[in-house]
């Protein structure tokens, strides 16, 4: 479904991405893991155009989209979830909902994504009509994952959702992904938190400073003796 190959990104003189390489499957979870400032953020945001690649290309289901614009990789099918949640703080829940519908026309269908993402959060169906600004760190996370499914995605980028969590909501937002997966969204999600990631995920690559070290199905890198010691505090 997704490729990238053979990525490099600077930010000026610093090489973020070195040549890298990684696949999504359709209906798989992938997981990237890695340190602070590996270039898990960087993965994200260059598939989704909003960081240009110095070299490579990402193909989304065959279709170089190395350099299409943002808003049309959306339409294609691809929306990111960005660290720190981003929701519009002076919008309320509703509002930050409909605003993920925006390249939608079809009433009756947004309407229906609507019922289901209430469904599965019910506590954004309690604060409708409540200031995203007021919601809790976890209600957030859960709006902007629910303005990303508004646009209907076929793979779901997640930068960090658990991030500034407590442990009983970090599960609950795993619990909530592992749902989105059942119901046919493919999922390729960044993580600090490696233990949940590879609890999750169907496979998963390990980042080290922009080059990707390690790959393989998440059940065997988590008995990786390295990946027990540097990712799960072994
Ligand atoms: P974190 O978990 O801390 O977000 P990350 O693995 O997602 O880390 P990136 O955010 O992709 O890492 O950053 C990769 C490298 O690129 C880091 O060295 C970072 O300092 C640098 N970097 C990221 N964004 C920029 C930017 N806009 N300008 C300059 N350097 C940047």
């Amino acid at each position: 479904m997704l490729v990238v190959e053979n990525l490099s990104v600077n930010y000026g003189a610093i090489k973020a991405l070195v040549n890298v390489s990684c696949r999504v499957d359709q209906g798989e979870i992938v997981a990237l893991i890695g340190a602070n400032g590996a270039g898990k953020t960087t993965i994200l945001n260059t598939i989704s155009s909003v960081v240009p690649a110095a070299a490579g290309r990402v193909l989304f289901e065959g279709e170089d989209i190395t350099r299409t614009a943002p808003h049309e990789i959306v339409k294609k099918g691809v929306c990111q979830v960005p660290e720190g949640r981003r929701v519009f703080a002076k919008m309320s829940v509703l509002e930050n909902l409909e605003m993920g519908a925006y390249i939608r026309s079809d009433k009756k269908g947004i309407a229906q994504e609507m019922e289901r993402i209430f469904h599965l959060f019910p506590r954004l169906a309690e604060r409708k009509k409540q200031l995203a600004k007021t919601l809790s760190g976890g209600e957030q996370q859960m709006l902007a994952m629910g303005r990303a499914l508004m646009s209907r995605p076929r793979l779901l980028l997640l930068d960090e959702p658990s991030m500034g969590l407590a442990p009983m909501l970090v599960e609950k937002i795993f619990e909530i992904i592992g749902e989105i997966n059942g119901t046919g969204t493919t999922i390729m999600l960044v993580e600090q938190n490696a233990h949940m990631a590879l609890s999750i995920a169907h496979r998963a690559y390990v980042l080290e400073t922009g080059h990707i070290v390690l790959e393989g199905p998440a059940g065997e890198l988590a008995e990786n003796p390295e990946v027990r010691k540097a990712y799960l505090g072994e």
